[in-house]
């Protein structure tokens, strides 16, 4: 098979409320180790209204070149024409590796994408990393229930792509002397042959802080008995200023929203502290939040498997320890605020 025509390391730049969402930034990152090792470029591809000015953040996050596709048609996020424009940019100008953020957004295109070329799809990644001599991607993610890592190779197609979790990577030390090539694209697309319209953009307010941007994060299990006791969650969140995380059995059971499930199926999160209380420790739940700086788990069984990977562990009730931490904090951090504000 010869792939000579196909080079470079490109990366699918996401906009996120006016900005470039922190997971492109990490996959340039990631990007431009792969491409150093195949002494190749990284370009990134960029498609919004207004967004040629975000190329230049691309730059200073390691892209030697973005294309971009800027055009009302593409204001609001639609399979279709995301879909051609990107179709139409890989057609033209052969990448060997594609990558896109394991988003809402980035799933959705990469599938829509991937049913279209003649390659495949490595879907939420967690290590990336390339044969420098055959250029194949080694593209790992947890499998079989989060029991092995499974590294996956598209040894017969091009372009590689994969969609990679957000925190797993690393962004560069943003450069802001760095410059690239902006390279403007257009395709022939017109409304009326788009067959989705974009009626009103309705933003869920549920959520007051997201997980995966979250510093601090309480998560509860099982272990809280049901949704009175997860109660006991919200409480220390609210005091916190943290987001509220969950085990899948407790999203499952219904007592709080999907976006707030850690894990293999949920979302991976890097806070600085995180709260396990009534969490067994799972391995589909640990490969979401093994990365904390700071784990503390409750639980009321001394040998459950969340003590092995947390650096504080408190057994007993949880429903019992965790209204009196709660009470605890709010004490310190009241007495901290009168600190501040000069009363003491
Ligand atoms: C393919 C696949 C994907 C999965 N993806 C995910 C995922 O993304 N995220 C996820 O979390 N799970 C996931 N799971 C499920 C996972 O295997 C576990 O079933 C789940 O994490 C267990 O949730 P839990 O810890 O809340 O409940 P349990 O395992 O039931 O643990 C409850 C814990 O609470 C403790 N406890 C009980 N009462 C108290 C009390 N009063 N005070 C203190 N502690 C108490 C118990 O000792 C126990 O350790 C997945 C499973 C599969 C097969």
């Amino acid at each position: 098979m010869n792939f000579d025509d196909y080079r470079g390391v490109w990366v699918f730049i996401e906009e996120k409320d006016g900005n470039v969402a922190q997971v492109s930034l990490e996959l340039l990152g990631a990007a431009k180790l792969l491409a150093d090792k195949r002494k190749t470029r990284v370009a990134g591809v960029l498609i919004g209204e207004n967004v040629s000015r975000l190329a230049q953040t691309a730059f200073e996050y390691g892209a030697d070149l973005v294309y971009v596709y800027d055009d009302p048609i593409y204001r609001f996020y639609r399979t279709e024409t995301y879909m051609r424009a990107l179709l139409a940019c890989v057609e033209k100008h052969k990448p060997e590796i594609l990558l896109y953020g394991a988003t809402s957004t980035g799933k959705d295109l990469a599938s829509a994408v991937a049913t279209d070329l003649p390659t495949g799809l490595t879907a939420d990644t967690t290590q990336l990393d390339v044969e420098e001599d055959t250029g194949l991607l080694l593209a790992s993610r947890p499998a079989f229930g989060g029991n092995i890592m499974a590294t996956i190779l598209c040894k017969k197609y091009r372009p590689q792509m994969a969609t990679v979790r957000p925190k797993v990577m690393k962004a560069l030390t943003r450069n802001t002397d760095r410059k690239g090539e902006l390279v403007e694209e257009s395709i022939p697309i017109k409304e009326a042959d788009i067959r989705t319209k974009v009626l009103e953009i309705v933003r869920t307010t549920t959520q007051r802080v997201r997980i995966d941007e979250a510093d601090v994060i309480v998560a509860g299990g099982k272990g809280l008995g049901g949704p009175a006791g997860f109660q006991v969650i919200h409480q220390l969140a609210e005091t916190l200023g943290a987001a509220v995380g969950a085990s899948r059995d407790v999203v499952e059971a219904g007592w709080i929203g999907h976006h707030h499930q850690v894990g293999q199926t949920g979302v991976t999160v890097t806070p600085k502290i995180y709260f396990a209380i009534g969490i067994s420790g799972a391995i589909q739940h640990l490969v979401g939040m093994q990365n904390a700086s700071l784990i503390i788990a409750i639980n009321k069984d001394a040998g459950a498997p969340i003590f092995q990977s947390s650096h504080y562990g408190i057994v007993g009730d949880a429903l019992t320890i965790v209204p009196m931490l709660n009470e605890a904090f709010k004490t310190a951090l009241g007495r901290k605020e009168e600190v501040n504000a000069g009363k003491v």
